[in-house]
């Protein structure tokens, strides 16, 4: 027989104990439910429908409290859960956004994401399959522009079929109570125009149309479509060059009033909420130091981590959809 210590999972001493054959499990579930809680709760029968809900809570707090008596502060323990530390960090985020007007969204590809757009960094991510500077270069789509449009084509096929997410939407419903001034995007696949956002800064471009480098014609993205499904590349209506897409390329130079806009509402924002983008790429990136030394304050909504985390003032490592549903609910 050894005297040893045993040890609880919370790390509590429980006592010496002597042991032989047996094995002495302390009983953590146990040792935090008062017995005066439980023997409150027989049958939810016998209870009005009212009353479940705080005998299901109090039961709730006493398993995961600690085995004193005040309930009230128990339930607080419980309410440490994974979602519900989210919770608060949408309700700190919905604060912000009430005290802190104009608040301005920049969003990145974690928010189309959870349309099935898929991304172009991450690990399974659009560059890990096409070498950008095969595909998505001027210069590529100068040398070889029915090359570029094999990617493209597919891209354009993917993004005719996919739809704006609960993300999107609570953007355009914030828009339209007041509460976002602008969405600054880097994101071309249009689902921020068909959720109905109004003042949208498309930074990268757009896939809603293509123009023609050699006549200056613009055509609309169902003709582009149209034009995929006869021709590898879709030519111009006017003088039969091939049309490019109207994303900004890598090469190119992002469309200035489109990145002086960006800049200028981020100097203006009492708010810039951060959605879905690492903020790695610039100049897109360098937004939020623009609000940050204008005084504004910084709200982040991403999986993953992001160069500017530690001066945000809410960080939310979340899914987007979900999150901006929580807040349109927590904002109206
Ligand atoms: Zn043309």
């Amino acid at each position: 027989m050894d005297a040893q210590p045993v040890v609880e999972v919370c790390g509590l001493a429980v006592t010496h104990v002597r042991l032989e054959d047996e094995r002495l499990d302390p009983l953590c579930a146990q040792r935090r439910v008062t017995a005066r809680e439980l023997r409150e709760i027989r049958d939810a029968g016998h209870f009005e429908p009212d009353e479940i809900g705080r005998v299901v809570r109090d039961a709730l707090s006493v398993c995961f409290g600690e085995a004193h008596g005040d309930v009230g502060v128990e339930a607080e323990v419980v309410h440490r859960g994974h979602s519900t530390e989210v919770g608060t960090e949408v309700q700190q985020l919905a604060r912000l956004i009430r005290t802190g007007r104009p608040c301005v969204v920049l969003t990145g590809a974690g928010i189309s994401t959870e349309s099935g757009v898929p991304d172009f960094r991450s690990p399974t991510g659009i560059w890990t399959q096409y070498d950008p500077m095969e595909y998505a270069t001027i210069s590529a789509f100068r040398r070889d522009p029915v090359k570029v449009w094999e990617f493209y084509a597919r891209r354009f096929e993917l993004l005719s079929e996919v739809e704006p997410n609960e993300g999107h939407r609570a953007l355009a419903d914030l828009e339209q109570r007041g509460y976002v001034s602008a969405v600054v995007t880097q994101n071309v696949d249009g689902l921020h125009t068909r959720a109905g956002s109004q003042d949208l800064i498309e930074v990268h471009g757009s896939i809603r149309s293509a123009s023609c480098l050699a006549c200056g014609e613009r055509v609309s993205f169902a003709d582009v479509v149209a034009a995929l499904g006869d021709a590898p590349a879709p030519p111009c209506p006017s003088c039969g060059e091939i049309v490019k897409p109207d994303v900004v390329m890598f090469g190119e130079l992002l469309p200035l009033g489109a990145i002086e806009r960006a800049f200028e509402l981020a100097r203006e924002a009492g708010v810039l909420l951060v959605v879905g983008s690492s903020l790695e790429v610039h100049p897109v990136a360098a937004l939020p130091e623009e609000t940050l030394a204008a005084g504004g304050e910084l709200a982040i909504v991403n999986r993953g981590p992001t160069p500017y985390d530690e001066r945000a003032a809410v960080r939310v490592n979340a899914a987007a959809g979900q999150t901006l549903s929580r807040l349109l609910e927590a904002l109206t």
